[in-house]
């Protein structure tokens, strides 16, 4: 067993996976390429975010979704070739509710070739964080959006512990973290495999790095916060996307 009955918060997802036909989740694209203009709104100092948070975890019980009407909110998180996304996505399909990507939020905006786009594509091409301005802006104009009001499946943001109060600015009430577990190596074999723009040798590494340095820590904090279950993600496509629904299931 993956995890604690009492320790998980995932563990209240009511079990409705197999009770509702799968059906096509709506794309994680925004419409269209934000301005590029960035405005947002003064973030409070992280210190006062993160002390004040794991109390507001603590009194909601961590974050809860799909029951009772309530939206169903899950934050994937894990290093990239981690399988996050694919697992986040089916998850997204079975429930009818949207995937949503800064990673592809921001591939689209590069695509869109916009100004903003091109300064994107200079931090993703190298592997780098694009800043977290830039990131909060794209992915706020995505989740006001009417398709997700039932929920989301979030996937990239946050990924550092800087954007880590305008996550809790962002969802007060937090929501409940799969993070998936995979050895660098098999990191790197499947990166190189999947052969993205941004998956040549010298930025895979640079990305794994950038995880463990940068990441990693939010990993911690949410585990601290008692929000997080781990998965791991070694095995195949099935074994893991087993794994994530018992972790949701549970
Ligand atoms: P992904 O598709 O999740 O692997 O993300 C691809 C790239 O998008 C990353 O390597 C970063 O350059 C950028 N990115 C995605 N999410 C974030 C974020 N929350 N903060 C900064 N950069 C991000």
């Amino acid at each position: 067993m993956l995890i604690s009955a009492h320790s998980n918060p995932v563990r209240s997802f009511p079990r409705q996976l197999s009770a509702k036909p799968p059906q096509q989740a709506p794309t994680e694209q925004a419409p269209g390429p934000v301005s590029d203009s960035i405005e947002l709104s003064a973030a409070p100092s992280p210190q006062a975010k993160h002390d004040s948070a794991p109390a507001a975890m603590a009194a909601t019980g961590g974050a809860i979704g799909g029951a009772m009407g309530q939206a169903f909110k899950l934050l994937m998180m894990g290093p990239p070739g981690s399988g996050k996304s694919t697992q986040g996505k089916v998850v997204a399909a079975e429930r009818g509710i949207p995937h949503i990507s800064t990673g592809s939020l921001l591939r689209a905006e590069v695509e869109a070739g916009t100004e903003l786009g091109k300064e994107i594509d200079g931090y993703m091409s190298r592997g780098e964080m694009v800043p977290d301005e830039i990131v909060a802006t794209v992915l706020k104009k995505r989740l006001e959006q009417d398709d997700t009001k039932d929920g989301y499946v979030l996937d990239g943001f946050p990924r550092t512990m800087p954007q880590l109060p305008t996550y809790d600015e962002m969802f007060p009430e937090g929501m409940s973290v799969i993070a998936i577990d995979v050895a660098d190596d098999e990191i790197r074999r499947r990166l190189l495999a999947r052969g993205r723009k941004d998956d040549t040798p010298e930025v895979i590494e640079r990305r794994i790095q950038v995880y463990k340095e940068e990441t990693a820590p939010l990993v911690a904090e949410f585990e601290r916060r008692g929000v997080l279950t781990r998965v791991d993600g070694n095995g195949s496509v099935d074994e893991t996307r087993e794994r994530v629904r018992e972790a949701i299931q549970d």
